[in-house]
């Protein structure tokens, strides 16, 4: 009898929202090659499936099977590690094992990516106003082309909001032509090469030599171990993880390096390379698919040894992990926003049982989470109290924006800020200026009728950019700003709130001299234009950088003196639990851009709560004190860390069947009395519409999170038997984000 008879198989069914294995004959032709975590294509009923193998039976369990049609790849998708990995997923993330496989399995090979058409606008004069007035879509994509040349077609589709058909329509009128260009698919070859030349290791601090015991410790312990690095900004952390690293790939094992932006990975990827050459391959979410097949061949293969990469990388292929290095644990990055929502600590965690591996978790300003478990013994404490060289820490001063009013200045720039700012361009030293806010303005309101324009899709308040352009910031809708309001024909329309453009407009007016440059998820979507943006401020090519959080972490300038926070409230007046913590981080973060060279650094914080405790602490640099400030507070609320929260979502493009579908949903959640759950909802999610879905939502607290999931399963379950709506749940537990 052979074993390999009949396979289990996995189908990636798009709607599924419970498991099922599926069992398939293997024609004898296919048995030599079938291994579990093969994708193959399957008969299902009418259609052609792709799956996953996961096993196999000599005899079938259900009968008639039919045959398994090909093998699309006879490399695994998967290993028995990580297919543990994502059954693990599928429980504590609530989602179906396909969905999990899906979010660890390779990415599925297509060969077209080695070459890519770009777009580019011809130069020749074009009467954009006719154009503009004859076919507007297409004015859209011109100027948008025009401003990110070197696009795919379907990136300046998506980019413009227009359809392929538009793309297409004006390179059939000449006015945008394509050109065929080699893609490199190494992602960072050319990155780095030679800037740096090795001039041997840095001889390590005290403090260094203290963490890098205890984690050289953790991984001869066999066992797995979980450090908590908490060094304050440019003490060192990175060259600790190098070290660390050394440590894991002498031991014959492989170590995972996750960053939280991509945005970020160039200067890390960079020190790494230094020291470790081929042996890196990176991962993240703005390769290629060609790019990302290659590096994930190359992981699987055992032909790089570390993996540098964003959340994703978490899954990386890597046949023995000794170490995980999680770099500013605390970004609400980590976190997943789509299906499977997972953590990526969380994963780093199982990774790392199932392994024995260390996990270090770094950061200047651990999440509120972390610190209290590493108070309970969960983690190990390893402390780096001082700048490199003994820097100082920055100084900081708060601008009161209350004052700035009364004396009637009503830019964004206080008096303080621009006469800082001066001082430093006199000196011929460089500047960063954050707001958490794109565009040019976040509201545009009819002052006669009160209108505000809304993205037709969302329920989201439209985005002006300079431009001239409304932007909608959750599905990029585009529209003109109107001449007069579309409800009252009352051509005083006003725009309020500032975002990045803004800032750079009046960085323009004010300091007419200074080279700046911007960069937010505007300025950044072409690929490596990040790298580009930072290499000409680094290299003194520019005085100002202006940024969203993009600029606040992680960049080590050494002539960097002056950090601006433009408005500190953006992050403390949201309606987030969280509001006081990410304040404290973000200030913490972008202050310690400044100062990391010969020269000390100062920040300037402008905010009308200059008397905050989140704003106060991160001022003394006094994470110790914000956290029991904080914490006394999460206490008395019972928040977490005290608790526990999940969220239901629920969507449809129907806004009655979403209600009851929600109603219905918490009908079927069955708390007994003393799991002491609260369930707060049904209600219209904050963002009550995205795309042309309607969203409700419950919100459920309770001691523990695994009370939290055992419920939900239960209630997914019946929900999912007796609803015949049309909604997508999906369940979110330990939410970042309540949007
Ligand atoms: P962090 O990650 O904590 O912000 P970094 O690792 O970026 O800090 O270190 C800050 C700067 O100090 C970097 O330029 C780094 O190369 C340098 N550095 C780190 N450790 C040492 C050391 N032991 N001796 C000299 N320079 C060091
Ligand atoms: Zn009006
Ligand atoms: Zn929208």
């Amino acid at each position: 009898m052979d074993e390999r008879a009949y396979a289990e198989v996995i189908v990636d069914l798009p709607v599924a929202n419970t498991d099922k294995v599926f069992h398939y004959h293997v024609p004898p032709h296919l048995r030599p090659i079938l291994q579990q975590g093969v994708r193959v294509q399957v008969p299902f009923g009418n259609k052609r499936l792709t799956g996953f193998v996961v096993g196999f039976s000599p005899r079938p369990a259900v009968s008639p099977t039919k045959d398994i049609l090909s093998v699309v790849d006879k490399q695994p998708a998967f290993t028995p590690e990580l297919y543990a990995l994502a059954r693990w997923l599928s429980q504590r993330c609530l989602c179906t094992l396909a969905r999990a496989l899906r979010t660890i399995a390779a990415p599925s090979h297509s060969g077209s990516a080695r070459f890519a058409d770009q777009v580019f606008p011809v130069d020749s004069p074009v009467d954009d106003q006719r154009l503009l007035e004859k076919a507007p879509k297409q004015a859209v994509a011109w100027r948008v082309s025009r401003e990110f040349p070197g696009l795919t077609r379907s990136q300046l589709a998506a980019q413009a909001g227009v359809s392929l058909q538009v793309v297409n329509a004006l390179i059939g009128k000449g006015v945008l032509t394509l050109s065929r260009h080699a893609v490199n698919r190494r992602p960072y070859a050319a990155i780095g090469d030679g800037i740096i030349p090795n001039e041997g290791l840095p001889v390590l601090t005290e403090e260094q030599i203290t963490a890098l015991d205890a984690i050289t410790g953790g991984l001869e312990s066999g066992e797995r171990q979980v450090y908590l690095l908490h060094g304050v900004t440019g003490s060192g952390k990175t060259e600790v993880y190098i070290r660390s690293v050394v440590s894991t790939l002498s031991r014959g094992r492989q170590a995972l390096v996750l960053v939280p932006e991509i945005a970020l990975t160039g200067q890390m990827v960079e020190r790494f390379r230094e020291r470790f050459g081929d042996r890196i391959a990176v991962l993240h979410s703005r390769l290629g698919s060609g790019e990302r097949y290659d590096e994930w061949r190359r992981i699987y293969n055992g032909k790089a040894s570390v993996v540098l990469g964003a959340r994703s990388a978490v899954f990386a292929p890597l046949p023995d992990v000794g170490l995980i290095i999680i770099d500013e644990e605390h970004e609400p990055s980590y976190k997943q926003e789509e299906d499977p929502k997972y953590h990526t600590r969380d994963v780093a965690f199982a990774r790392a049982t199932m392994q024995k591996a260390v996990v270090v978790l770094g950061t200047a300003t651990p999440s509120l989470k972390t610190f209290a478990r590493t108070i309970r013994g969960g983690a190990e404490l390893l402390k780096l109290d001082h700048r490199i060289d003994n820097r100082p820490m920055p100084r900081v001063s708060l601008v009161d924006l209350r004052d700035e009013y009364r004396a009637g200045n009503r830019r964004v720039f206080s008096r303080y800020l621009a006469a800082k700012v001066n001082e430093k361009l006199a000196q011929k030293e460089q500047v960063i200026l954050f707001l958490n806010r794109r565009g040019y303005s976040s509201v545009v309101l009819c002052r006669e009728c009160g209108l505000v324009m809304r993205c037709p899709h969302c329920a989201i308040s439209l985005t002006h950019h300079r431009d001239g352009l409304l932007r909608c910031h959750y599905c990029n809708h585009q529209s003109w700003l109107p001449g007069q309001c579309p409800t009252c024909r009352s051509t005083y329309l006003s725009t309020l709130g500032t975002g990045t453009q803004k800032v750079e407009e009046e960085v323009e007016q004010l300091f007419p001299r200074a080279r700046v440059v911007r960069m937010d998820s505007d300025t950044v979507s072409r690929k490596n234009s990040h790298e580009r943006i930072l290499r000409t401020f680094s290299s003194g090519q520019a005085d100002i950088l202006i940024g969203t959080q993009m600029v606040a972490k992680g960049l080590d300038i050494p002539g960097v003196t002056l950090v601006g926070v433009i408005n500190a409230d953006t992050s403390l007046l949201l309606p987030d639990f969280r509001a006081a913590e990410r304040t404290f981080q973000l200030i913490t973060q972008v202050a310690g851009r400044a100062g990391r060279g010969d020269l000390t650094g100062e920040v300037v914080v402008q905010t009308y709560c200059p008397d905050h405790y989140s704003i106060l602490t991160a001022k003394e640099h006094n994470y110790e004190q914000f956290f029991i400030r904080e914490m006394g507070i999460r206490r008395k609320l019972q928040y977490p860390p005290f608790s526990s929260l999940a969220r239901v979502i629920i969507r449809g493009s129907d806004e009655n069947e979403v209600r009851e579908s929600a109603q219905m949903f918490k009908r079927n959640l069955m708390p007994s009395s003393n799991d002491h759950v609260q369930i707060m909802g049904p209600a219209p999610a904050p963002v009550s519409r995205i795309k042309d879905q309607y969203r409700w939502h419950l919100v459920l607290k309770a001691p523990q999170a695994r009370i939290l999931r055992l419920l939900l399963r239960d209630a997914l379950e019946r929900f999912q038997r007796l609803s015949r709506k049309r909604v997508v749940v999906s369940i979110d537990i330990e939410p970042e984000y309540i949007n």
